[in-house]
């Protein structure tokens, strides 16, 4: 055999196998019901919660919420996405902060919203939201146990996470933030999720972007969560020249025309289709009467779309944003640097 015909040979046998993410396998996302063909994913709403529990991982238990209570409260806001064309919700509440795998389930199947959850665990404020064992445990020992909620489920449930959500503090990555961000990469390479990081400014952005390089991660695997919190709007370039996702989540009535100045900075930076928009807002909180205030999810469409109309945006961009791009960032895809 020659060796054109050998390369030839290696690449058929590489697309037969789908190891060639875009070739041969249709990228897939996973929600609370299973898996879903990404292009199905419709508008999205990236990053919003429909509970969260501040109480502390010391304290949490899931008797601090009655889950039919929960679902009474939340159907609303919920039900209201079809009429707002939304068709996927991507609940950004970790492990020890609220995660109900099958409060979600109940919710995606009483109104056929596709919702994902996540594995992970949060560090940021200062670690009050880690198990124990986060602290004592190595980045190996972390990734087992995100990989195997992906292999088995969340615990007996049977559902599997969509994403890695981990958190950090917003100054230089302590020696265990950057243990977590290490327990990601390892979990990317052995899952192909992508790894959502409550970061905030730029500094520990670059920092976990480094360390997801250094381990053979490549950066389009990493999305710079609440990067509407850097005063800077140059660094949006540097991270997105490396290829990460760049989230500005958190859109409500009062902040729109800052949200509108940093889109018009990436869209004349050439990045949009790295960008990902959502509200971070909602949700049912355990401990207030009928879980407390909840902030609906009606700001982007109803305001912030018809905002970035009249600023020129176009309807192709609104939809790289709602849809296209959700899409992308959270395909189920192992995205190596070459040589991995
Ligand atoms: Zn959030």
């Amino acid at each position: 055999m020659t060796m054109k015909s050998f390369r030839c040979l290696l690449f058929l046998t590489v697309l037969s196998s789908g190891l060639l993410p875009g070739y041969g396998q249709v990228p897939e996302i996973m929600t609370v019901r299973g898996p879903l063909p990404a292009e199905q994913m419709g508008r999205s709403l990236i990053h919003e919660h429909l509970l969260v529990d501040f109480i502390g991982a010391a304290e949490i238990t899931d008797s601090r919420w009655d889950r039919k209570e929960v679902v009474q409260q939340v159907l609303p806001y919920v039900e209201a996405l079809p009429e707002m064309a939304i068709r996927t919700l991507v609940s950004c509440t970790p492990a020890y902060l609220g995660r109900d795998p099958e409060l979600l389930r109940e919710l995606s199947k009483r109104t056929g919203v596709h919702i994902l959850t996540n594995t992970g665990y949060y560090g940021a404020v200062d670690n009050k939201f880690l198990p124990a064992h986060a602290f004592s445990s190595t980045a190996e020992t972390l990734a087992a146990i995100w990989t195997d909620e992906w292999e088995n489920g969340i615990g007996e449930t049977g559902i599997k996470p969509g994403f890695i959500k981990i958190g950090v503090n917003s100054g230089p990555l302590s020696d265990l933030h950057r243990k977590l961000i290490a327990a990601a990469g390892i979990t990317h390479k052995r899952t192909g999720l992508t790894i959502a990081s409550h970061t905030g400014p730029f500094l520990p952005a670059k920092q976990q972007v480094d360390l997801l390089k250094a381990s053979g991660v490549h950066p389009t695997a990493f999305i710079w969560v609440h990067a509407q919190n850097e005063p800077l709007l140059e660094n949006y370039s540097l991270l997105a020249q490396e290829g990460a996702w760049i989230s500005l989540d958190g859109i409500q009535p009062s902040n729109l025309e800052d949200y509108l100045k940093r889109l018009v900075y990436l869209k004349e930076e050439g990045w949009l289709q790295q960008v990902l928009i959502s509200h971070d807002a909602g949700w049912y909180r355990p401990g207030e009467p009928d879980g407390g205030e909840f902030r609906d999810f009606s700001t982007i469409g109803t305001q912030f779309v018809p905002l970035l109309l009249q600023n020129g945006f176009s309807e192709e961009e609104i939809d790289l944003l709602l849809v296209k791009n959700p899409a992308r960032a959270f395909a189920i895809e192992k995205r190596l640097l070459t040589g991995e």
